[in-house]
């Protein structure tokens, strides 16, 4: 059921000095709520949801950046290396062989794929094409971001670069991915989905059912199993109903009402599963109070995606961001997966980055993810007027096929 979703890819750097409701089911109810939906997408001003969507993505990086310190540590190592530390900083980070690799303030394959899909969407106009994003994964395994210092992907997981390395990938990734977790008997959920999908609860953000649609056709061009499509969704859900600040998930004095997106999260994931007990282990997952209860530096289990999504949404619950991700990373385990899909759950839960540590900002390559983002939200906006203007009928549901999967295990 575990399994640990990392493999050393190459001696390369990035230093640039060496270095089981039905289809239809949801697809009525989705029609029924983006009506409504729509006339307060309206409402929210352009800076403030820019701001809560860079607060969002800032969030998933940086989480990233500062969850390397501890990645691979079991908690008592963690707490050896840094427990003398009152506030982590990334100047803080050890350089032993495996963290050498990047700089200080530099995220990780975590956040470079969330960037992958997102240049992917830049480029394809807003539509979601799985190819397009199998294409850009492999040029990405073998050259990483060029204009950083790349020399190639680093630190890519097991799963996924078992599946981007068959012939068939970029041309029918679904059907790559498929094999790989049948081969596995499958066993394999992995968290390399889920850590890279917080771009996908912003994109068409004002329509549900195409959130859903899109977190699923892009977790499964790498990560097939229904836990790691659940997780995708549950990120996903929570991110745009937060971007939504619809009444029943925002109160009218500011503050998110968590309980109900956890709920709604809970409801759009669960859709992925089909036992009861499957189910209850998502539940649990999502409902995680105490972060211990995770055992997020478990042996052999580190890569597992529940744990990351536990992470995520505990995160979710809590207000403060530096403490949150800190206790994530000092956690150990895959401490920058999990502070990257937490750092981006709480992030967007904040809305502005004038939250987060003024030194966790000063990200290594800011400047070019402001420019990728820029990017991305030009086209966002341009899709969002389109949306606006459409007429009702017009908005017809995105097919969304949920076929009954085996339960995995
Ligand atoms: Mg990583």
């Amino acid at each position: 059921m575990e399994t640990d979703e990392r493999r050393k890819a190459g001696m390369g750097t990035r230093s640039a000095k060496m270095h089981s409701k039905s289809a239809t089911d949801a697809n009525e109810r989705y029609s029924e709520q983006s009506c409504s939906r729509e006339s307060r997408t309206c409402q929210r001003t352009d800076p403030e949801l820019d701001e809560q969507i860079f607060a969002t993505l800032y969030g998933q990086c940086i989480g990233d950046a500062i969850g390397l310190l501890t990645e691979f540590m079991s908690r008592r190592k963690a707490d050896k290396c840094y427990g003398h530390i009152k506030k982590l900083e990334y100047r803080d980070k050890i350089d032993d062989d495996h963290r050498k690799r990047w700089d200080n303030g530099d995220w990780t394959d975590d956040s470079d794929q969330m960037i992958l899909i997102m240049q992917s969407l830049t480029d394809k106009n807003g539509d979601v094409d799985p190819r397009d994003f199998a294409r850009k994964l492999v040029h990405w395994k073998e050259n990483g971001f060029r204009k950083l210092g790349d020399t190639c992907g680093l630190d890519i997981g097991h799963t996924t670069y078992a599946i981007i390395s068959m012939n068939d990938f970029e041309q029918h990734p679904h059907k790559a991915s498929k094999e790989v977790w049948e081969e596995s008997g499958k066993y394999l959920a992995p968290n390399g989905g889920v850590m890279r999908t917080s771009i996908l609860g912003i994109h068409d953000w004002w329509n549900q059912n195409k959130v859903y649609a899109n977190a699923i056709d892009i977790c499964k061009t790498t990560h097939y199993d229904p836990r790691c499509q659940a997780s995708a969704v549950a990120v996903c859900t929570a991110i745009s109903l937060m971007l939504q600040k619809r009444s029943i998930h925002f109160k009218q004095t500011g503050e998110y009402i968590v309980e109900t997106i956890i709920e709604d999260a809970f409801r759009e994931a669960s859709t992925c599963l089909h036992s009861k007990h499957e189910k209850d282990v998502l539940q649990k997952c999502l409902r995680c109070v105490n972060l211990s209860d995770l055992k997020l530096d478990e042996e052999n289990a580190i890569g597992y995606t529940y744990k990351c999504l536990g992470a995520g949404f505990w995160a979710l619950k809590q207000n403060d961001f530096r403490q949150a991700l800190q206790e994530i990373v000092m956690s150990g385990g895959d401490a920058d997966t999990n502070a990257a899909v937490a750092g981006a759950l709480l992030g967007c839960k904040l809305g502005s980055r004038k939250h987060f540590p003024e030194t966790w900002l000063d990200l290594k390559n800011r400047k070019w993810l402001d420019e990728q983002i820029d990017k991305y939200l030009t086209v966002l906006k341009k899709r969002q007027i389109e949306w606006n203007l459409m007429k009702e009928e017009e908005r017809r549901p995105v097919k969304v096929h949920r076929k009954p999967m085996k339960a995995a295990m």
